[in-house]
């Protein structure tokens, strides 16, 4: 078993020659624990509205250049059918956290799209109050993603600013989510500025004690129009974010988010870990590819109507931007077949061992 020691000379590891005994093994784990069935997640980006301030997301309440729009029942339902046409197991229902979304509208469209293809649910929609998260499950919500991002304190609370007021605790709203009945995924973002190796390692290890049923890892990819995203690019702006000694910051490349999936396979053989869109981004060749060859096993084709797509500017230059997702659905089929995979059936949901 890896303790944090272990993960943190992985994270650290260079060598790669090394790195590939790591992508190998998690591979190994990946097909003994979940076998080769890749699950395909059809992603619907519903809204652009949020009333947070996270440092680093394009969509952020602050970004006046952001593009704002917010589906509506009839494209949404229209959406959930188009990814029963293409075989997708589960659709999830992402977006800014919009209290324009109102508790009983998403309930009443969770229960629509329940009957109408009967696929799993996925709701992403951020913080909301128990009752509304009660109420979504009730009427047929199957799971819900909410990113922890980092496990350190004071960094989170620095790139995701509480609510006026406010007070939040990202592990315990995750468990709250477990508690009320939904399968709970959550994440990380990779190369955020005073990420350390060890407080990397420290996000892993917290995987492994939450009993995630889903696990995402994302490079962090600067956008010009946030604050941290500035910092970065251009070095200005109000907030200064934490600068490490040299060789401890960790780097928002596609390599250490290979590294973070292999090892997050390893210590939660049984999770769902997608190979994301923003690996896809930084190494549009064959980024989704190799997330796919060290350890992950979900795959979230777009399924957002064009129109509204490049609204959703999380970060820039999205490797779906421009992919329909018939063509998308395409390729992967194809582009699985070739790695001795397929396409998973049915909701695609955790299988404990
Ligand atoms: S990360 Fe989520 S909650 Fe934060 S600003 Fe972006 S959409 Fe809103």
């Amino acid at each position: 078993m890896l303790d944090r020691d272990a993960v943190i000379a992985w994270l650290r590891e260079s060598d790669q020659s090394r790195l590939f005994e790591l992508f190998a093994w998690a591979d190994r784990v990946r097909h003994e624990s979940v076998g080769d069935a890749i699950h395909l997640r059809g992603l619907l980006e519903v809204s652009s509205f949020c009333v947070r301030q996270c440092a680093y997301c394009g969509i952020n309440a602050t970004n006046r250049t952001a593009r704002r729009f917010r589906m509506d029942r009839d494209e949404i339902l229209a959406a959930a059918r188009e990814a029963k046409g293409y075989g997708y197991g589960t659709i999830v229902m992402q977006g800014g956290e919009d209290y324009g979304i109102k508790a009983e509208w998403m309930a009443d469209i969770i229960r629509a799209m329940k009957q109408d293809v009967g696929l799993a649910i996925t709701l992403s929609l951020g913080e909301r109050r128990p009752d509304e998260l009660k109420l979504w499950k009730e009427a047929g919500a199957d799971r819900y993603l909410l990113r922890f991002e980092t496990s350190d304190p004071a960094l989170y609370r620095l790139i995701h600013p509480a609510l006026p007021g406010g007070f939040e605790d990202r592990i315990q709203q995750i468990r709250m989510l477990q508690e009320i009945g939904y399968e709970a995924g959550s994440g990380v973002m990779v190369g955020i500025p005073g990420q350390s190796w060890d407080s990397l390692a420290d996000d892993i290890m917290l995987f492994s004690t939450l009993d995630l049923d889903m696990i995402g890892v994302g490079p962090y990819i600067p956008h010009p129009d946030t604050p941290m995203g500035a910092w970065m690019l251009e070095g200005r702006g109000e907030v200064a974010f934490p600068k490490l000694p040299e060789g401890e910051q960790v780097p928002g490349n596609a390599e250490t988010a290979f590294k973070v999936i292999a090892l997050t396979r390893l210590l939660c053989p049984d999770s769902n870990i997608p190979s994301t869109t923003a690996i896809a981004t930084l190494n549009r060749e064959g980024g989704r590819r190799q997330g796919l060859m060290c350890g992950a096993n979900v795959v979230m084709p777009n399924l957002t109507p064009a129109k509204y797509r490049e609204c959703y500017e999380i970060y820039p230059n999205k490797a779906t931007l421009v992919e329909t997702a018939g063509v998308c659905a395409r390729n992967l089929k194809d582009s699985f077949e070739q790695m001795g995979r397929f396409i998973g059936s049915g909701a695609g949901g955790r299988v404990r061992h």
